[in-house]
C-alpha cells in the first residue's frame, strides 16, 4: 500500500482535534432524526448525509448502541487530520464533530487497489458515513470508558460491512476473501495498516458468527472485552 493509503486508512481511525479543514459553501440541513443534522453545499447532498445516517443509527441501535448527544455531519471539500492530512473522513471524539468529504471527491481519496472503487459514489458516501457514524455512537455508548483503537476499528468495519448492501457487500467480500467465521488473529491494527479490506471483511465474518454478533459490540462498548494483542 502506497504511503498516502496508510494516511488515508488512520485518518478513519483516528479520533483526533480537526482544524483547517475547507468547508464547501455549506448550509444547515435537519435530519427527520432530530438529534442528527448535516452541513452540506445542497439538499441532494443532504438527503445522501441524512438517509445515510439514519439508516446506520436504525443498525447500530439494533445492535445496542446509544446516541447520548446530537451529531453534526459536516460535509467538507476535504476532511483533513492535523497529524495525518487528507482524509476521507473523521470522527473527533473530543469535539463530537464528524466530518465526511464531499462525495464527489470522495472516491479520489480512496488508496491505491481498494476494492471500494467499484461502489457507486453514492454508496461509498454512505459507507464512510456508517463507519464514522459507528464511531461516534460507540463513543457516546461507552461514556467515561476508553474503547481501544482494535476494538474501535472491529466495531466500525463490522458495522459499515453490516449496513452495506448485500450486493456491494459481496463485491466487497470477493475482492478480498476472508474466511467464514473469520479469525481473530487478524483483528489487530497492524493488518488494518496494511491490508484494511482484509481487516474490514474479516471483522464481518467474525461479527456474523453466532456467538459473536452485536453481543460482543455491547461488550466492547462496556469495557469488558479486548482482542488479543498480536
Ligand atoms: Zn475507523
Amino acid at each position: 500500500m502506497s504511503r498516502r493509503g496508510v494516511h488515508l486508512l488512520l485518518c478513519l481511525s483516528v479520533a483526533g482535534s480537526l482544524v483547517d479543514s475547507r468547508p464547501v459553501s455549506a448550509e444547515k440541513w435537519l435530519c427527520d432524526d432530530v438529534y442528527l443534522s448535516t452541513d452540506a453545499q445542497s439538499e441532494y447532498v443532504a438527503d445522501l448525509v441524512c438517509e445515510a445516517a439514519v439508516r446506520a443509527k436504525a443498525f447500530l441501535q439494533s445492535c445496542g448502541l446509544v446516541q447520548t448527544s446530537a451529531i453534526n455531519i459536516e460535509v467538507v471539500e476535504s476532511a483533513i487530520h492535523p497529524g495525518f492530512g487528507e482524509c476521507m473522513a473523521l470522527f473527533d471524539k473530543r469535539t463530537g464533530c464528524l466530518q465526511v468529504t464531499d462525495p464527489g471527491r470522495l472516491p479520489l481519496l480512496l488508496p491505491e487497489n481498494d476494492a471500494r472503487a467499484a461502489l457507486p459514489p453514492d454508496i461509498l458516501f454512505a459507507s464512510t458515513i456508517t463507519h464514522e457514524l459507528a464511531h461516534a455512537l460507540l463513543h457516546q455508548s461507552a461514556g467515561a470508558i476508553a474503547v481501544g483503537p482494535t476494538e474501535q476499528e472491529f466495531v466500525a468495519n463490522a458495522m459499515e460491512m453490516a449496513v452495506l448492501d448485500p450486493h456491494w457487500r459481496d463485491v466487497l467480500l470477493g475482492a478480498n476473501p476472508a474466511k467464514p467465521g473469520g479469525s481473530v488473529g487478524h483483528i489487530n491494527l497492524g493488518i488494518y495498516a496494511l491490508a484494511p479490506r482484509v481487516f474490514a471483511n474479516n471483522a464481518w465474518q467474525y461479527f456474523q458468527r453466532e456467538e459473536i454478533g452485536c453481543a460482543l459490540v455491547q461488550k466492547i462498548a462496556a469495557g469488558e472485552f479486548r482482542f488479543p494483542v498480536q
